[in-house]
Parts: C-alpha cells; structure tokens; sequence
C-alpha cells in the first residue's frame, strides 16, 4: 500500500470509530481532502483510492487544478474569500464554506444570478473570538443569516468553524458543541435563511472530538497528505 491509501484507511478507519463512539451513523460524516499545496498527480492518485471531494483555500489554486482533474470532482473552498474573486470561482466549487460578511453575500448572489445557478454556502463563524480568524461572532450569526435571506441565489447550507489550534483537542470540544447547538437552535426555530444541518468542523488534529459533537462534514488535509511544503 502507498503511504496515501494507508493514511486514507487510517483518516476513514478514525471518522468511523468517532461516529459509532457518539451513537451517530459514520456515513452520515463526508471526509474533505483539503488538498492546499498537493500536487495535481497525487490528487489523481487521491481520485483512483476513491476521493471526491477536495478542498481547497485559496482561489487561483483552485481555478488552476480544476481543469486538470476529472469534472465529477467536488471542489470546496475552505479559506478566506475576496469578494473580486468570487467571479473564478462561482460556477466551480460545490459548496463555498466561508461566507462571512454581507458584501460577499450580495456578490455571489449577482454572479450567482448571471449563471443561473443558487450557490451552496455555509456561515463561518468565529466560535473562540481569535483575532487572527476570519468569521462571524456567534452572536451576529443569526442577524446576518436573516438577512442574507434576502438574496435568492445564496442558500446557507450551514455552519464552519475553525477551532484554535491546540495540542490536546480535548480542549476545543467546548467550541464544536457550540457551533452544533447553534446550528440546531437555527433548525427548530426555523430561522429564516437557514436551509440545511451542514456543520464543517474539525482539522486533522481535531477532527475525532469534532465529529463526537456533531460534525458532519470534516476537513482534512495533513493526516491524508502529510506535511506541507509551502
Ligand atoms: C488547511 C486547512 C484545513 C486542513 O488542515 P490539516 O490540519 O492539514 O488537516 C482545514 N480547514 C481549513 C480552513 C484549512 O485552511
């Protein structure tokens, strides 16, 4: 076995031991292979070993791989989106995970409109208030889902965090639950806007916790790919 189909078995071989630990279904978890820096010829190996779904954070090195693997491919951007890039990007990617300000919103609802086409997102949110992380404080998520209801081609799929990065994720459990409650609370009060459960957390250092507490979409980058060189 290749170093990649054998860190692919151990990634899935985990995801599923977290779903059974917390009572959940493990098919109800979609892996993300966060594919930032990996070269095109692995990705096609990733491709071969079953792999769908990359993510990726940063636009011009999404728009480059894009054609240059095959068109079943899920692309999803995972990192900080710039409203004049929203353009490249509108018609390729799957599901955009950081929307977290209304300017974004209302650009990809005109480029969403000019393509026809609604466009998947979910709300970042800055659950641990860091100063260096992009998001939303959560007590402004809930107004700004509201108002982003407004714009017919942007539907909110759901949440994403990113938790700080820690040694012991034990310590960021505390910051998945809230996402999680937060994203119910949404749900059974029928927040307006808010069309969907997607919860994007958890990081190859976290992901386990993160998916005991509810996660169902995990991103996954250096656990798959090993480490990157920038
Ligand atoms: C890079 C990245 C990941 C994956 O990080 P790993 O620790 O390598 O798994 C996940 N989410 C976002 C937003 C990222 O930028």
């Amino acid at each position: 076995m290749s170093y990649l189909t054998e860190n692919l078995h151990q990634v899935r071989e985990m995801i599923r031991e977290a779903a059974i630990r917390a009572g959940r279904n493990p098919a109800d978890v979609s892996l993300i292979a966060v594919s930032k820096t990996v070269p095109v010829d692995v990705l096609r190996e990733t491709v071969e070993a079953g792999i769908l779904t990359f993510g990726e954070n940063r636009v011009q090195e999404l728009t480059e791989k894009y054609p240059q693997l095959p068109p079943e491919i899920n692309w999803h951007l995972i990192g900080h989106l710039q409203t004049n890039k929203v353009k490249y990007i509108v018609d390729k990617v799957a599901l955009i995970h950081s929307l977290d300000r209304f300017p974004l919103a209302e650009e990809i609802n005109r480029r969403g409109e000019q393509k026809g086409q609604i466009i998947n997102t979910l709300v970042q949110v800055n659950v641990a208030g860091e100063d260096t992380k992009f998001g939303l404080p959560p007590g402004e998520v809930k107004g700004f889902v509201e108002e982003v209801s407004c714009l017919p081609f942007v539907r909110i799929c759901g949440l994403m965090t990113i938790a700080p990065y820690v040694t012991n994720p034990e310590e960021v459990r505390p910051v998945f639950r809230e996402l999680r409650i937060q994203a119910n609370k949404f749900s059974e009060d029928k927040v307006r806007g808010f069309a969907g459960n997607l919860l994007s957390m958890g990081m190859s250092g976290d992901f386990t916790v993160a998916i005991e507490e509810g996660a169902n979409l995990v991103r996954i980058g250096s656990k798959i790919f090993g480490a990157r060189h920038y």
